[in-house]
């Protein structure tokens, strides 16, 4: 990796206005990534305030029903918060604070990735402004009210579909407005360098942990890893300490939606094109006139038109392997881990348990497999009621 660059992925392609607060944040990161004290307060946040590690589970009765390979569930949803989101917030408050900013901004889609940020910045007593579409906070209230709750101030943003990659456009030039004090606390793997590397580089605590806990349960790697894939964030977490495994198969699970071969998806790598947005090359969901399509999922957290430029190259160079799975695929999932391991994951999460389902059978006894939980599932129960025609209060 050179300059940000994944192969022919990744990059700065942002406006002249934002290059100077992009390279400051770069400088900053390579300077603590290595600094001793910086890890060990990241850490500290990490055990004492996040909940890590960790568990990683062994889902016996999902293992025996299904009967073939033996499967391990990483539970992310145990952290605080309930998802994998917090170790990339917690990561990028802890940096802001050391650049002697005083102030995060955040794009967020479901509310998730905001909530994480207010939740950081009340921590270490920042100011939080949080971009979110319009639409999204009529359909989000509860997290709206979540945000406000901790101190943050949610802006509802108007333009384009007023969805989850309008709020990125907007909270990109609110950081080209006021550099000084802010910092753009991006939500996943995506964006312009240095964000997929350093987003990553505190997600990979994921594999870090697996790679333990698994040698210390089983005495072996895994044979395939899998997770949820919206950004891209937890995938490459629970992958980045497997890339040089080669023997581990890496699966990241894309929402399909109602199905690749209808308009009403959200698989980037099964139907998506090279492309620039967001300040990142990579593959995006695009319209016949390569404008940015408007992309749909069950799953808030997965609706997004791109995947991290990561992701993007591990797909070219065939070392991981993108899978699209349906809404329906995925409720069926969610309500199977919750019929039989008493866990209720994230719909996004679902993704994954779902392919998970499909491949075990298939797969000898002795094999293993590693599912990433990337969140808990109570924000999504009122929705997958609605979907099988069930109406509950929220
Ligand atoms: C936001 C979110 C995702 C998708 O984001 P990635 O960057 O792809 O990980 C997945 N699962 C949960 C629970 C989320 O909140």
């Amino acid at each position: 990796m050179k300059n940000g660059r994944f192969g022919i992925h990744g990059g700065q392609y942002i406006p002249e206005t934002l290059m100077n607060a992009v390279i400051e944040l770069e400088k900053a990161y390579n300077f603590y990534k290595n600094d001793k004290n910086f890890n060990k307060e990241l850490n500290t946040l990490f055990n004492e305030y996040a909940g890590r590690p960790s568990r990683l589970y062994f889902a016996e009765k999902m293992t025996n029903d299904l009967g073939g390979a033996k499967i391990y569930l990483k539970r992310e949803d145990l952290n605080h918060t309930g998802a994998h989101k917090i170790n990339n917030v917690l990561g990028q408050a802890l940096l802001a604070k050391k650049m002697g900013k005083t102030r995060l901004i955040a794009e967020t889609g479901a509310g998730q990735h905001g909530v994480a940020t207010a939740t950081a910045a009340a921590l270490m007593g920042m100011e939080c402004v949080v971009f979110m579409g319009e639409e999204d906070t009529i359909r989000q209230a509860l997290n709206v009210y979540r945000m406000r709750l901790m101190g943050a101030k949610v802006i509802p943003v108007t333009s384009g579909t007023a969805t989850l990659k309008d709020a990125v456009s907007e909270a990109m030039r609110e950081w080209t407005n006021r550099i000084d004090d802010t910092h753009y606390c991006l939500g996943s793997v995506m964006g312009p360098h240095p964000f997929p590397t350093m987003v990553r580089d505190f997600q990979a605590v994921i594999s870090k942990e697996i790679k333990e806990q698994i040698l210390e349960k089983e005495g072996r790697l895994p044979d395939a890893v899998i997770a949820c894939v919206g950004g891209g964030s937890n995938a490459i977490g629970s992958f980045y300490h497997f890339i040089d495994d080669k023997n581990v198969k890496l699966i990241g699970c894309e929402a399909a939606g109602r199905g690749i071969d209808t308009l009403e998806t959200a698989a980037t790598i099964n139907t998506g094109r090279l492309g620039i947005f967001h300040g990142m090359k990579s593959y995006f969901c695009q319209d016949k006139y390569g404008q940015i399509a408007p992309v749909y999922s069950i799953s808030a957290g997965l609706d997004y038109p791109g995947i991290g430029p990561e992701h993007a190259y591990l797909h070219d160079i065939s070392r991981a392997e993108y899978v699209a799975v349906t809404d329906e695929e995925a409720v069926c999932a969610f309500e199977y881990l919750a019929r039989t391991e008493g866990i209720i994951p994230a719909i996004e999460s679902a993704h994954a348990v779902a392919h998970a389902m499909k491949i075990a059978p298939k797969m000898d006894k002795y094999k293993i497999i590693v599912i990433t939980i990337s969140g808990r599932g109570d924000k999504d129960c009122a929705a997958i009621a609605r979907y099988r025609g069930e109406n509950i209060n929220e």
